[in-house]
C-alpha cells in the first residue's frame, strides 16, 4: 500500500536536511555502505505513534536549470506543493523572515495541502519571542523547534500526523502485479507503454490512481493481470505531441512505493545517470522488484559483444542492484517489447516466492560447511535456525548466538548461496540476524 508522502520545504541552511536526519527512522541495510544507495539520501521511511509515512527533503533534490537559490528553493516547494500530502516549512528563527520565505509562504497559502510551519533554531526558551513574527507568514500557529537540539519534534510529528489523508484501505487483489515505469522524461517510457498496450490479446481499462490526475491502467495478458501505475501522461503523449515533461522525482517514487516491479528505464544512447541510480538505489530499498530495461537499442552499432559490454557496464555503475535482470528493447522496431510483460510476471513470482523452511536450512548448512561464519568476542558465530519471514520481499531472518559477530560480508555470502539455490531473480532480499534467547 502507498505511503503519504511528506516534503519538507524551505531555503537552504534552515536546518531541512538535520531534521530530516533525526526523523527518518535508521534501518540497519546491509547495503548501506554500497555506492549510490545511501549517499545524498532525500528520501526515507519514517514513523511516528503508528503511523508511517515517507519523507523527503527537497532540498536534495537536484534543480537542472538554475542555480540561483529563490528559483531553487520555489521550484522544490513546487514540487511539494504538487506531490505531498503533508508539507512542513522550515524557517530559520535566528534571522527572521527573508524574502525567499515570504515567496515561499505565498506558494503555500495558495495551495490547498496541509502546512505545518516549523521554526527552527530555536534551541532554548529564551529564543522564543523569535517566533511570534513568524505569524506574519499567514500559514497558521508555527511550531518552535530545534533540529540540533531534538527539542519539539515530537509536537511537530504529532501536528503532522493529524494532517495525514486517511489511508484507503488499498484493493488489495494478490492476483495483480503493479507495475511502474520509472526513469528521465524521453528515454521512452510512454512508446513502451503503448506498445505493450498495443499488442494484440491485450484487455485494457483505465482506473484512478491514488494522487489527483493519476491513472492506472488495468490490462490482461495470457491469463496475467497487470495493473500499470500512474500511465496517464504516457498514454496521452504519444496521441497529441506534449513538449518534454519535468522529471518529477515525487511522483516517481509514489510510483515506487506503489508497485511490485519496477521497471528502470535508460536510453540506451545516454546511458546511466545519477537519476537512474537514485531511483534505482530507492526502488531497492523500499523491497521492489527491478528490471533495467535499455531502450533504443535500435540506434546503437552492434556487433557481438556490445550487449555484453553494456551489461557489464549498468552492474558496475548499478553495483547495489546485481540481481536485477536487463533487458533491451526498441519501442520503435517493437524489438523484444513482448519480452516485457513475460519478465515482469517473472520477477514478480520471484519476489512473491516462499520457499520451504526444510531446503532453507539445508541450503544455509551447506553454506556454512563450505565457509564456516566469523568469530570475534572469543567465539565463533553459530547459526541455529533460518527462517523465511516474509515474501515481497522474501525476508530471512537467522537466528544466531551472537548478532554482533555477524559480518556483512558474510552475510553477502549467505545472500549469493540464497540465490544460487533459488533464485530470487529481479528481487532484493532482506537478511535479518536475531539473537537467540
Ligand atoms: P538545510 O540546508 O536547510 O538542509 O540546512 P542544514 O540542515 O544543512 O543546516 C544548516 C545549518 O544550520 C547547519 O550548520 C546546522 O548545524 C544548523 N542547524 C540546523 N538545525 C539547527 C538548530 O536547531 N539550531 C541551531 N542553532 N543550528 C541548527
Ligand atoms: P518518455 O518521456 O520517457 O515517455 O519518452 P517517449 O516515449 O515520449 O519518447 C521520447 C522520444 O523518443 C520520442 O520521440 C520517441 O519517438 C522516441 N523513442 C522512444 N522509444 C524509442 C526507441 O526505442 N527507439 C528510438 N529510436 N526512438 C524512441
Amino acid at each position: 500500500m502507498s505511503k503519504p508522502i511528506v516534503a519538507i520545504v524551505g531555503r537552504p541552511n534552515v536546518g531541512k536536511s538535520t531534521l530530516f536526519n533525526f526523523i527518518a527512522k535508521k534501518r540497519v541495510s546491509i547495503v548501506e555502505d554500497l555506492p549510490g544507495v545511501t549517499r545524498d539520501r532525500i528520501y526515507m521511511d519514517a514513523e511516528w505513534l503508528g503511523r508511517e509515512f515517507t519523507m523527503i527533503d527537497t532540498g536534495g533534490i537536484e534543480i537542472e536549470t538554475t542555480d540561483r537559490i529563490l528559483a531553487a528553493t520555489r521550484h522544490q516547494a513546487q514540487l511539494a506543493i504538487e506531490e505531498a500530502d503533508v508539507i512542513i516549512f522550515v524557517v530559520d528563527g535566528k534571522t527572521g523572515i527573508t524574502t525567499a520565505d515570504e515567496e515561499v509562504a505565498a506558494m503555500l497559502r495558495s495551495t490547498r495541502k496541509p502546512v505545518v510551519l516549523a521554526v527552527n533554531k530555536i534551541d532554548s526558551p529564551k529564543d522564543e519571542p523569535a517566533v511570534y513574527e513568524f505569524y506574519n507568514l499567514g500559514l497558521g500557529d508555527p511550531i518552535a523547534i530545534s533540529a540540533t537540539n531534538a527539542l519539539s519534534i515530537g509536537d511537530l510529528l504529532d501536528r503532522v500526523i493529524e494532517l495525514l489523508p486517511q489511508t484507503e484501505d488499498a484493493e488489495e487483489d494478490d492476483d495483480v502485479i503493479k507495475v511502474a515505469f520509472i526513469g528521465r522524461p524521453n528515454v521512452g517510457k510512454s512508446s513502451l507503454v503503448n506498445a505493450l498496450l498495443g499488442e494484440e490479446r491485450v484487455i485494457v481499462s483505465d482506473i484512478p490512481g491514488t494522487t489527483r490526475d493519476a491513472i492506472d491502467t488495468y490490462f490482461e495478458k495470457d491469463g496475467t493481470k497487470f495493473i500499470l501505475i500512474d500511465t496517464a501522461g504516457m498514454r496521452r503523449k504519444a496521441r497529441i505531441n506534449q513538449p518534454v515533461e519535468r522529471y518529477s522525482v515525487i511522483r516517481s517514487l509514489r510510483a515506487v512505493e506503489r508497485a511490485d516491479v519496477v521497471l528502470v528505464v535508460i536510453d540506451a544512447v545516454d546511458g546511466v545517470t545519477e537519476q537512474d541510480k537514485k531511483i534505482a538505489g530507492y526502488a531497492h530499498e523500499a523491497g521492489r522488484g527491478i528490471i533495467i530495461v535499455v531502450n533504443k537499442w535500435d540506434l546503437i552499432e552492434k556487433d557481438s559483444k556490445t550487449a555484453l559490454r553494456y551489461t557489464e557496464n549498468i552492474r558496475s555503475e548499478m553495483a547495489f542492484i546485481q540481481y536485477a535482470p536487463v533487458l533491451f528493447t526498441s519501442a520503435l522496431t517493437k524489438q523484444r517489447v513482448q519480452r516485457i510483460s513475460e519478465l515482469v510476471k517473472f520477477v514478480a513470482e520471484q519476489h512473491a516466492m516462499r520457499v520451504q523452511t526444510s531446503v532453507l536450512n539445508q541450503v544455509i548448512e551447506d553454506a556454512i560447511r563450505i565457509n564456516p561464519p566469523p568469530t570475534g568476542r572469543g567465539t565463533r558465530l553459530k547459526i541455529f535456525y533460518t527462517t523465511q519471514a516474509e515474501v515481497k520481499p522474501p525476508t530471512f531472518i537467522f537466528f544466531v548466538n551472537e548478532p554482533e559477530i555477524m559480518h556483512f560480508s558474510y552475510l553477502r555470502y549467505l545472500e549469493n548461496k540464497l540465490r544460487e539455490a533459488f533464485g530470487f531473480e529481479g528481487t532484493p532480499l532482506r537478511l535479518v540476524v536475531r539473537g537467540r534467547k
